[in-house]
């Protein structure tokens, strides 16, 4: 399972301190790590526009947070400027008169329970005396400028650092120790970390330079060698699928929840992912699949977005491509491939809400239960379907990889931000089927969210389809060719 859920995240790289202008940054931010598991924060910054800045703290739809601005307190500004505070939207807006600095202070605060659900670790800052965990949304006042193609820079100083580590996402070689500039954008959806257990392993795969993060372990421990092992077999596959090495940098984080009885959960952010979970060892078959999920989204869900509401793509779609890219780097074997898919299947025809029309899944999203669900098994079983319909269009010539690659073309010849439409998706997609037939599947199966009636002539021959109890199964028929076509 995955808690991907941000309704704007643009596309970002690592940016080298190098890369930012070295003037002044728009907003200066210092930070002073308290003991009572909050972080006090001071931000001074000269006024970018006329009379007013707004600011944001938070989003309600990342990881399903609405009381989130529980996390920030003790909000003040320095006279002559006047805050105007609307706790509804999350908006704190500063009137101002000149061009004179402006200082605001503010606090923030651990809100989390004694017994922390899932999506409390995962989504709401965590402050205490040997760890430290907070997105960017949830640490920065984030300010929303009138003219949306300004793009604001900022600088992060502690003036009081935690007594342990700290790792940042967005700016991985340089943690908490000096200064740091970025952008606005590079990290408000990216992480800020830190423990007195902290373990940083860098290394350098295809010119990009990896980080993984863990908490607890010492150099030669199991974990660390089989996180290790895993993420270069996984990367080899993965990178080849999109035949892209263009990143500067990619971090994956796995720390232990805090609370027991949670398995495995995490989120995706812009160059990296974050996951947390239970017990000693990290890798299991489960574990290595959610990992490879949250890598799989650093394209579908970042590179290659679509909005909210369409996250059969950024869902079901990844999850299909993990299926994929597990199985060509070794890490899933066709049967358990079948054993997947058919559990997919399994999971998606015997529920009792598998018709909701698209744009009913995302409103629900949060009731968790199968409408948590729905979009992942709705996307993959679509994309399963799409692969077998554009092989069997093409002769065997041309998979779903192709369709997402001219996707993924298409997009770099967009603005950042940029979400794709459906209507982009059946353009494009009609490319290898004609447009009619991919504007039909997906009113039908996507728009309307009728459940595909699979039948063998839907299918390559090497996998064959049985109804069992009006679910589909399917089974393949000749493991090798399988491999074949799918490594
Ligand atoms: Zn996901």
């Amino acid at each position: 399972m995955t808690n991907k859920i941000i309704s704007h995240i643009a596309l970002l790289f690592c940016i080298p301190l190098s890369a930012i202008c070295q003037s002044k940054p728009d907003l200066q931010f210092k930070l002073k790590y308290g003991d009572n598991r909050m972080v006090h924060v001071k931000l001074v910054y000269t006024p970018i526009e006329k009379d007013s800045t707004r600011f944001t703290y938070g989003e309600p739809n990342f990881g399903g947070q609405p009381d989130i601005i529980k996390c920030i307190t003790n909000v003040n500004v320095d006279a002559p400027a006047k805050l105007i505070t609307d706790a509804a939207s999350r908006s704190f807006t500063i009137s101002y008169s000149g061009e004179k600095p402006v200082t605001i202070e503010y606090d923030i605060v651990d809100t989390t329970t004694k017994k922390k659900d899932l999506r409390q670790e995962l989504f709401r800052p965590i402050i205490s005396n040997d760890y430290f965990y907070c997105h960017g949304i949830n640490l920065f006042l984030n300010p929303q400028l009138r003219n949306a193609d300004l793009k604001p820079t900022l600088s992060i100083e502690w003036k009081h650092q935690p007594n342990f580590p700290l790792f940042y996402g967005f700016d991985p070689e340089h943690g908490g120790k000096k200064k740091v500039v970025s952008t606005v954008d590079s990290v408000m959806f990216s992480l800020i970390t830190g423990a007195t257990d902290l373990s940083v392993d860098k290394f350098e795969l295809h010119g990009v330079k990896n980080y993984i993060v863990l908490r607890g372990v010492a150099k030669g421990s199991y974990n660390r060698q089989s996180i290790r092992h895993y993420f270069e077999q996984f990367n080899e596959s993965i990178r080849s699928f999109w035949n892209d090495y263009s990143d500067k940098c990619f971090s994956l984080i796995l720390q232990p929840f805090l609370e027991s009885g949670h398995d495995v959960a995490g989120v995706a952010f812009a160059n990296g992912f974050i996951g947390k979970y239970t017990a000693d060892t990290i890798l299991n078959a489960k574990r290595i699949y959610t990992i490879s999920h949250e890598v799989g989204h650093h394209w579908i869900g970042h590179k290659l977005e679509m909005n909210i509401n369409n996250q059969w793509f950024g869902e079901g779609f990844n999850d299909y491509i993990t299926f994929k890219t597990l199985l060509s780097a070794g890490l899933l074997t066709p049967h358990d491939f079948e054993n997947r898919l058919n559990e997919v299947f399994k999971l998606h025809y015997s529920s009792a809400i598998r018709n909701t029309p698209n744009d009913s899944v995302f409103a629900n999203y949060w009731k968790m239960g199968d409408y948590n669900k729905l979009p992942y098994r709705r996307g993959a079983i679509f994309a399963f379907y799409l692969d077998n319909q554009i092989r069997l269009a093409s002769d065997g010539k041309q998979t779903i990889r192709d369709l997402l690659l001219s996707i993924a073309f298409f997009r770099m010849s967009k603005p950042s931000k940029y979400e794709i439409s459906i209507e982009d998706f059946i353009n494009l997609a009609s490319a290898f089927l004609t447009k009619a037939k991919v504007s039909a599947i997906i009113d039908d199966y996507i728009v309307k969210g009728n459940p595909i009636l699979f039948t063998n002539a839907m299918l390559i021959p090497e996998i064959q389809v049985n109804i069992e109890n009006d679910i589909p199964q399917i089974r393949i028929v000749d493991e090798k060719r399988f491999m074949e076509l799918f490594k």
